[in-house]
C-alpha cells in the first residue's frame, strides 16, 4: 500500500448487490479507497457497474486480508451478524454500518422511514405516491427500489422514503429519521435473533433513535408489543398513533358514519373510508400511516385525498390474479410469515369460500394465530413446499380437505379441485419461499402465470 492510500479511508463493502453496490459508487464518489466482496455470485449487472467504474472487487469467497484492514465496512442487510468474518471485525472494534447509515451521512433530505413486520412495502409504495402525485421530489430506497447510497451519489432528491427492515436497523448508530413509521410487530425472522422476541423488537425500535422534538413517530396504537415497550423507552419525537376506532390521543382514526379522520393538530383531514384505494382492514391501517406521514410532510388535504384514492396496489400483495370458471385466485405471495396471512384471511369473505395455498419455508411459525380464521373461512388447504410435514399435522383435522404438495403446478391443480364456483383461492403462504422457488416474485408471478393458463384451457 502507498502513503498516499494510507491516507485514504479504507471502505469494505460485504455484498454485491443493489445496496452495497450503491455503497461502493458512494464510497468511490467520496474519494474512498473502497473494495467490495460478496461470498457468492454478484449479478451481471452489477459485475458490470463495477467494472465500467473501476471499482475493485471479489466474488465467490472473501479474502480476510482485504477486508480486516478495513477503517469501516457496510454489511448488506442479508449477511447475519453471527458470519464469523463480521464477528471478527466487530471482536477487533471495526464499525460496522448498514448503507442506508452510510448513505445518511451524505444527505440533509428529510428522512421518511418505514418499518414492521408486515405492511411496510405497501406503506412505503403509497407515501411515495402521494408525494410524487403531490410534486414532491421524492426518492424510494431501502428494500424498495434504488439503494439510497446510489441515490445520494448521483441522483439526489429532497424527500427519500425508506423501506426498512429490521437486519438494515440492526447496523444504524446515528441516522436519524424525520417521520419513523412502525406498522406492527409480531413474530417474524426469529431464526435470526436467537429466537428471542425481544432482540427483534429491539431491532425494529431503532428506528426511533436520534429522533429530536422535530421529528414525528407514527405507529399502530393497538399493537401491544409496541405499546409495551413505549413503556420501556423513552423518545422526544411527537407521536402519532393511529387506530381503527377513536381513542384518546389518537391522530388517526375511522368514525361511526364510516369517515377516515387524520388529525395531526396543524392538519385535519376527513374522507370516506370507501374512498380508499386499498381494502382490508390492513390496508386501513397503511392507508392511515401514508396519510399522516403526508400531512406532517404539509402534502395539501386533496393532493392526500386523490392519491389515497387513486394508488394502484403493489405486485403480490393481495393481488387479484384472475378469475376462472366462477373463482377468484388471488395472488398474496408476499405475505411470508403468519401474522400477513392473518390479515388476508380476514379480508376474505365469511363463510368456507376460501382455498388456502400455504406453505414453503417455515422461519419458525407458530399457526395457532390463524387457526380461528381458518376455522371459519377455510374449506381447504393445500400445502405446497418441500417439506409440508407440519402444515399436514397441524391443519390435518381443522379443515375439510388438505392435500399435500410438491410443486406450483400440482398446487394449482388441487386447488382448482377443491373450489367451486363463488370461491376464491388465496395464495398467501405463511412462510418464505426459497425451498421451492427463487424469491417471493418468482413464486407469485408463476403462480399468476399458471392461473392464466388455467383459463386458457
Ligand atoms: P412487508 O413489506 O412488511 O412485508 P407488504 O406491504 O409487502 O409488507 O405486505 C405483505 C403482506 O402482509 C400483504 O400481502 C398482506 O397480506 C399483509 N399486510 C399488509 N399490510 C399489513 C398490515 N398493516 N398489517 C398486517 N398485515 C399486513
Amino acid at each position: 500500500m502507498t502513503d498516499n492510500m494510507r491516507d485514504k479511508k479504507r471502505l469494505v463493502v460485504l455484498g454485491g448487490g443493489e445496496s452495497g453496490v450503491g455503497a461502493a459508487v458512494l464510497a468511490q464518489a467520496k474519494g474512498m479507497d473502497v473494495f467490495l466482496s460478496d461470498a457468492g455470485t454478484i449479478a451481471p449487472r452489477y459485475v458490470a457497474e463495477l467494472e465500467r467504474r473501476g471499482i475493485p472487487f471479489e466474488q465467490g469467497g472473501h479474502t480476510p486480508e482485504l477486508i480486516l484492514n478495513a477503517d469501516e465496512v457496510v454489511k448488506s442487510p442479508g449477511i447475519p451478524p453471527t458470519a464469523p468474518l463480521v464477528k471478527e471485525l466487530v471482536a477487533k472494534g471495526t464499525p460496522v454500518i448498514s448503507e442506508i447509515e452510510f448513505g445518511g451521512r451524505y444527505t440533509d433530505a428529510k428522512m421518511v422511514c418505514i418499518t414492521g413486520s408486515n405492511g411496510k412495502t405497501t406503506t412505503t409504495m403509497l407515501i411515495y405516491h402521494i408525494l410524487r402525485e403531490a410534486g414532491v421530489d421524492a426518492g424510494l430506497a431501502g428494500n424498495v427500489g434504488r439503494s439510497l447510497a446510489w441515490q445520494v451519489a448521483e441522483e439526489p432528491h429532497e424527500v427519500y422514503v425508506v423501506e426498512l427492515s429490521s437486519f438494515q436497523l440492526e447496523n444504524m448508530y446515528e441516522f436519524r429519521a424525520n417521520i419513523a413509521v412502525l406498522m406492527n410487530i409480531t413474530p417474524d425472522h426469529l431464526d435470526r435473533y436467537d429466537y428471542k422476541m425481544q432482540n427483534y423488537i429491539n431491532a425494529k425500535f431503532r428506528i426511533l433513535q436520534n429522533q429530536t422534538p422535530r421529528d414525528a413517530f407514527i405507529f399502530w396504537e393497538d399493537d401491544p408489543v409496541i405499546r409495551r415497550q413505549l413503556e420501556q423507552v423513552t423518545t422526544e419525537a411527537r407521536l402519532y398513533p393511529f387506530a381503527e376506532h377513536p381513542e384518546e390521543g389518537a391522530a388517526a382514526w375511522v368514525d361511526e358514519d364510516g369517515e377516515l379522520v387524520l388529525d395531526t393538530s396543524e392538519q385535519k383531514l376527513r374522507m370516506p373510508r370507501r374512498e380508499l384505494a386499498l381494502r382490508g382492514l390492513h390496508n386501513l391501517f397503511n392507508s392511515m400511516a401514508a396519510g399522516l406521514s403526508a400531512c406532517l410532510m404539509e402534502v395539501k388535504n386533496e393532493d392526500i385525498r386523490r392519491a389515497l384514492g387513486d394508488f394502484e396496489g403493489v405486485e403480490h400483495r393481495l393481488e387479484p390474479a384472475g378469475e376462472v370458471d366462477g373463482v377468484r385466485w388471488i395472488n398474496d405471495s408476499k405475505a411470508t410469515n403468519v401474522n400477513s396471512c392473518w390479515y388476508a384471511l380476514e379480508s376474505m369473505p365469511a363463510g368456507k369460500q376460501t382455498v388456502l395455498i400455504l406453505g414453503g419455508k417455515d422461519k419458525g411459525n407458530d399457526y395457532s394465530e390463524i387457526l380461528p380464521l381458518v376455522r371459519e373461512k377455510v374449506k381447504g388447504i393445500v400445502a405446497m413446499g418441500k417439506d409440508n410435514a407440519k402444515i399436514v399435522e397441524y391443519f390435518g383435522k381443522e379443515v375439510p380437505e388438505l392435500r399435500d404438495t410438491h410443486s406450483l403446478d400440482e398446487a394449482v391443480e388441487a386447488a382448482r379441485a377443491m373450489a367451486s364456483e363463488g370461491d376464491i383461492v388465496l395464495l398467501s403462504p405463511c412462510c418464505a419461499s426459497f425451498d421451492l422457488f427463487t424469491s417471493y416474485e418468482d413464486r407469485g408471478r408463476r403462480f399468476k402465470d399458471a392461473v392464466r393458463a388455467l383459463s386458457g384451457k
